[in-house]
């Protein structure tokens, strides 16, 4: 009888679990402003279409939806399709893009140049007012014409960006589409809130572990709670080296302290990759950079300083560089006036490895960090940065589409404009290829079918 009980228990508590998220229960998508379904059909007439695959501009070109998705793109032709009143969106001024993809954003961060500013998002604002400004910050995201990202840590904002990412897929706010990491591992003593007396409980900016057993469990912790991805903080404490071992670098080189052993990182990646789930690791110096691809990690976030050596086991394992460029100027100046002037050197270094990871054939993907810096300044802003130092335009533009869709595993879906994927497209005024900056000028945003902005 007892049994019964549990038993049947048991199935209602399945059952409960598995139906939408709370507060999504009864709601349907349309039933907010400006989150909507897609008409059923849709013919988009481009004045230029810049697909993502190859890069090669085409002229007057029409893509023909079926609801969220791309059924058809062809030359643009007056035909039954416009006569039967299908929706027409007229962008024959414009040049179509995939939709951006940004792979580093913290929607839940409102700007950190100095220790300060990031102690007090979280000291002051609790967690709840933070939602409330990330869910304007992925607003924003979509605004400019971001209609993927990855988010990569909450920064003491606790499992917000789960909610965030439910709320945006249930309708009830608009956003990009997102993949999430949640709280973030680093070891103890190493991430902020830092320099608080002891007997003074502060709240962390991520989730410390330490050991290779309990590392383990916190990934499966932050897995279970929503983690699309896992993230870890490999190295801190940046230095210029002036003579590090000639077979590493035989010039200066930006060095650091590691944080995990080599044990931890691997019992973490492989706990990761047997959850079928990838690895994002902060890196910005030689041993944070070495120690992540020697342990396997998917993606390097920031790589300001990355040995020739590194670079060619990148190129063998197939991992990802996404340097934050634009990130790196916009804190130097504050962080050099707070007693960090290794923040200026870095602005050199990070160039130079860029260009050197170029020439390489490093996988690069863009990411910018955003969040880092205010969410009023369009993340579109690095894309300039990676043109001047020593990418083509259409290189940096791929960065941002086809290569960002592939380490999202999302290449199926979205990051170029053909049939079958998503209708995710923005447009702009101008020619990307000639001036990369006219994307930070995006006018017009689609998601999924639906118009977020310029809909006309
Ligand atoms: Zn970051």
């Amino acid at each position: 009888m007892q049994r019964a009980w549990v038993l049947m228990l048991l199935a209602v508590s399945l059952a409960a679990f598995a139906q939408a998220p709370p507060g999504a229960q009864g709601w349907k998508i349309g039933d907010f402003a400006d989150v909507a379904e897609p008409p059923a059909d849709t013919l988009i007439r481009c004045g230029i279409v810049i697909d993502g695959n190859t890069n090669q501009p085409r002229k007057s070109i029409d893509i023909v939806l079926k609801g969220a998705k791309i059924v058809e793109v062809r030359p643009a032709a007056y035909d039954q399709l416009m006569a039967s009143g299908t929706k027409v969106v007229d962008l024959s001024n414009e040049t179509c893009l995939p939709g951006l993809i940004d792979v580093h954003t913290h929607v839940l961060l409102q700007g950190d140049i100095t220790m300060e500013d990031y102690d007090r998002q979280l000291l002051k604002w609790s967690p709840e007012y933070r939602t409330i400004l990330g869910t304007q910050s992925a607003r924003k995201a979509l605004e400019y014409g971001f209609t993927t990202i990855r988010d990569l840590g909450t920064e003491g904002a606790g499992y917000a960006d789960v909610d965030i990412k439910t709320a945006i897929n249930a309708g009830v706010i608009p956003g990009p589409r997102m993949q999430v990491a949640t709280l973030a591992l680093d070891v103890t003593g190493a991430y902020p809130l830092l320099g608080y007396a002891p007997n003074v409980p502060v709240p962390k900016g991520l989730q410390a572990c330490d050991g290779a057993d309990r590392c383990r469990k916190a990934v499966r912790e932050q897995i279970m709670y929503g983690a699309d991805w896992v993230k870890v903080y490999s190295d801190r404490s940046y230095y210029i080296d002036p003579s590090p071992p000639a077979a590493i670098s035989p010039t200066p080189m930006l060095n650091d302290i590691p944080t995990f052993t080599m044990d931890e990182l691997r019992a973490m990646v492989e706990e990761a990759h047997r959850q079928r789930h990838k690895v994002a690791s902060h890196a910005t110096a030689y041993n944070g950079v070495h120690n992540s691809v020697e342990a396997g990690i998917d993606t390097i976030e920031h790589g300001d300083y990355i040995s020739d050596a590194d670079m060619k086991l990148m190129v063998q394992k197939g991992t990802y560089y996404v340097p934050t460029l634009y990130v790196g100027e916009y804190v130097a100046e504050g962080r050099a006036k707070a007693g960090a002037p290794v923040w200026l050197d870095m602005i050199k270094i990070s160039a130079d490895t860029f260009r050197r990871a170029v020439k390489a054939g490093v996988k690069i993907a863009f990411g910018t960090d955003a969040g880092g810096f205010d969410w009023n300044i369009n993340p579109a802003v690095e894309f300039e940065l990676r043109v001047k130092y020593g990418q083509t335009p259409a290189e940096a533009l791929r960065s941002a589409t086809v290569v960002a869709s592939e380490l999202l595993g999302m290449q199926k879906e979205i990051g170029t404009i053909e049939p079958g994927k998503l209708a995710d497209i923005v447009a702009v005024k101008g020619d990307p290829l000639a001036d990369i900056t006219v994307l930070e000028h995006v006018d017009f945003v689609m998601k999924g079918g639906v118009v977020y902005k310029g809909g006309r």
